[in-house]
């Protein structure tokens, strides 16, 4: 069974779509589109031996996955015509590398669906740079985290500063306000700890208080 985070990203996957799954880890998502039908062509892409091996032995009786131990996209083949790349589980930046390291492959994709842990700015700016557009967002709280899911497909996009932040869809969403209104508690603690002498660090905590504050408001 999934959780709610793998649940809700798996939502978001087209009927038919032929999917790659990078950072596959024991290739969960996979097994459950391809037995509830969704998808019958998917490709896991994993970096480490480790989860590789056990997505090797928990698909080897489903033909449609196909499993491979590669660094990010380099487990994508042309004869694959993948149309989708989910990307999930991992911190923001990194993900944006992966999507950088094969650009060019990248940008042919139909839709892409990325799940950061964290810097989910860093997501947005790279897609925003690469002729990607927001077409959907998801904010879900599973097991006591709160996560951001980001869907994007071929198109241009302008973002500000906040939007590039907080994103264009989740605003209205209770668990939006939760996120945000957590990490003014975290900011508000680590100001009242830092010592004087971090005058730049201090500085820069401000001015994100001041954006969280102002965008809340
Ligand atoms: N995608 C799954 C999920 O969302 O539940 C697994 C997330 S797990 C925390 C991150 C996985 O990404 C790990 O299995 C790790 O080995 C893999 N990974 C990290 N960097 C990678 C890269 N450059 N290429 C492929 N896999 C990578």
């Amino acid at each position: 069974r999934l959780g709610k985070r793998l649940r809700a990203i798996a939502d978001l996957v087209a009927d038919g779509a032929r999917i790659a799954d990078i950072g596959s880890d024991h290739a969960k998502l996979l097994i459950f589109l391809v037995e509830t039908g969704k998808v019958s062509y998917a490709v896991a892409g994993e970096v480490a031996r480790g989860p590789y091996e056990i997505s090797l032995k928990n698909t080897k009786d489903i033909p449609e996955i196909t499993v491979r131990l590669a660094n990010g996209l380099f487990a994508i083949e042309e004869a694959d015509v993948i149309n989708t790349i989910v990307i999930a589980g991992m911190g923001g930046i990194l993900i944006s590398e992966i999507l950088e390291a094969r650009k060019e492959f990248t940008t042919k994709v139909k839709h892409l669906i990325l799940q950061p842990n964290n810097e989910e700015a860093a997501v947005r700016f790279w897609l925003m740079k690469n002729g990607f557009k927001l077409v959907n967002e998801q904010i879900l709280e599973d097991r006591g985290k709160i996560y951001e899911i980001i869907v994007a497909e071929a198109g241009d996009m302008l973002l500000n500063e906040d939007e590039m932040k907080f994103g264009i869809f989740l605003n209205k969403h209770e668990i939006f306000k939760k996120k945000w209104s957590q990490r003014l508690s975290e900011i508000n603690y680590v100001l009242s700890v830092l010592p004087e002498s971090q005058e730049t660090e201090k500085q820069k905590i401000i001015a994100e208080k001041n954006q969280i504050e102002r965008f809340i408001k």
